[in-house]
């Protein structure tokens, strides 16, 4: 077995029992990544120097048996985690030579817990995207391809695309993603394989480039769900330096991952069906739910009535926030600094924003300031607010019937890299089955669950009630057990 091939799971094993050691597996990456990159571009950044020193401390704690949760397990890092010393750029030219002074909470405690870090990931421009073709790095290629036209060149899913893309084609073992409106979920689905949106709290902010604070959430992708349980399980806590951070318990995730479903409500909201889905992606829902009812789970048709409104309400939310977050990039303190010798200071803003973001980022701000502008704030922002709400209630007269819900995570598969580009609101269709867990402030898991005609990944995904990521586990793992998802990418390491 190649070591780029182990589950986290399984390396910690081997760790353990000492036939691999750190610096080996970080090696194996690390020419993994040297192999395959130039093509996948899932790294902005590889910190090798530094990858090898830590694995090399690590497997020197080890020897003292002073092994912690993660010891040793190389990850990659959404390049929207600020990380002290390393180059942090979300994606965009603005931040091109940002060296942040400080760690974020979650990557520290992944530190704290033994982790070892390749590098930095690929993503949408601040993470603003669904397939990872607007980093100002130039976009990922999804490891997979369709089996009657090899030679496309499909997008990873964004925005945590490169975390996705690295994991998929083995060029990490696990990842960190954020997810303000589905961007661990659509990736991971795209991608085959796992990964979770906790609920809101339950991971520090502290350290995140802000997009839309009200939504944004840390989380991890793996290619299991159990290594999912185990990385959450270090990325989250509660943290003094994020006031919405959550000051509750983190549970042992993986035991929750071999609970069963026995006795558990399964909701099935009709408003998923859409009109025009591929029948594949139905199909596969229902198989999800038969899979789950052969295990002792009951499955019960629900409605979410407000789900129609739940991507214009996200496209009003999130661009608000994102343009009162944004204001921050000024040329002034840190970051791209456009100047001309004679010009004032506004001529600073203009040129240096103007030189700075990318067209999706700039599309955002603008409709962000509109949407709280003086004229339109009742009609749209103070509106948006009001239909959230709304669907935060469908959910909580759901959770009256059922113990978690079960959807498709996405409407279709991946896309070729040159689909779906010349209009954004086809761009933004994709987040449709995503954007009402972030609107609710609710846990969601994407789980590879089978393969369409052309041999092309696709997920499922299970909503949770807020803080019971512990069912959402039970579900998602139930499931991954019986899809038993071997298929494999045709880009990746040992291959
Ligand atoms: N695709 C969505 C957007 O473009 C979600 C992005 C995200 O979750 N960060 O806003």
């Amino acid at each position: 077995m190649h070591p780029t091939d182990f589950s986290l799971r399984g390396a910690l094993d081997a760790l353990a029992e000492g036939a691999i050691s750190s610096e080996e597996l970080t090696r194996a990456h690390l020419d993994a990544i040297e192999r395959l990159n130039p093509r996948i571009n899932a790294y902005i950044t590889v910190t090798a120097e530094q990858a090898l020193a830590r694995a090399r401390e690590s497997d020197a704690r080890r020897a003292r048996g002073e092994a912690g949760p993660l010891e040793g397990l190389p990850l990659a890092i959404k390049d929207l985690f600020c990380t002290e010393g390393v180059r942090t750029t979300a994606g965009s030219r603005i931040l091109g030579n940002f060296v942040p002074p400080y760690e974020s909470t979650v990557t520290a405690n992944l530190l704290r817990d033994g982790a070892v870090f390749l590098g930095k990931a690929n993503l949408d421009e601040f993470a603003m995207g669904s397939s990872n073709t607007t980093s100002a790095f130039g976009p990922v290629e999804n490891p997979w391809s369709r089996r009657n036209d090899p030679d496309a060149r499909l997008v990873p899913g964004g925005s945590s695309g490169g975390s996705a893309a690295a994991v998929a084609a083995r060029l990490a073992l696990g990842a960190t993603a954020t997810d303000t409106g589905g961007s661990i979920r659509q990736p991971a689905a795209f991608c085959g394989i796992a990964g979770i949106k906790p609920t809101y709290g339950r991971c520090s902010r502290f350290g995140i480039v802000a997009f839309a604070s009200s939504l944004d959430q840390a989380g991890p992708v793996a290619r299991t769900v159990e290594d999912c349980a185990l990385l959450l399980r270090s990325m989250a806590g509660f943290d003094p330096k994020d006031a919405t951070s959550a000051e509750v318990p983190v549970p042992d995730f993986a035991a929750a991952c071999a609970r069963g479903v026995r006795g558990l409500r399964i909701g099935v909201p009709q408003e998923y069906r859409l009109d025009g889905m591929p029948t594949e992606i139905e199909a596969l829902w229902q198989r999800g739910l038969e899979w789950l009812r052969a295990e002792g789970a009951e499955t019960v048709e629900i409605s979410l009535p407000h789900t129609r409104y739940a991507l214009p309400t996200y496209y009003i939310v999130a661009p608000a926030e994102a343009s009162s977050n944004l204001a921050r990039y000024d040329g002034v303190r840190y970051g791209l600094r456009v100047a001309e010798a004679d010009g004032d200071l506004r001529d600073l803003y203009e040129r240096t924003r103007a030189a700075g973001f990318g067209a999706e980022v700039k599309r955002r701000i603008m409709i962000g300031t509109y949407v709280l502008s003086a004229g339109y704030y009742d009609a749209y922002y103070l509106k948006a607010q009001k239909v959230r709400a709304l669907i935060r209630q469908d959910f909580e007269r759901a959770w009256e019937r059922v113990d978690a819900i079960v959807t498709p995570a996405t409407p279709s598969a991946a896309f070729g890299m040159d689909e779906k580009q010349d209009d954004p609101v086809t761009m933004y269709l994709n987040d449709v089955f995503t954007v009402t867990a972030n609107l609710a402030g609710l846990p969601g898991l994407a789980v590879p669950a089978g393969l369409d005609a052309q041999g092309l990944p696709l997920g499922l995904q299970v909503i949770g009630r807020a803080f019971d990521e512990e069912t959402v586990f039970a579900v998602g793992a139930a499931i991954e057990r019986a899809a038993d998802f071997r298929a494999l990418p045709g880009l990746r390491a040992g291959a």
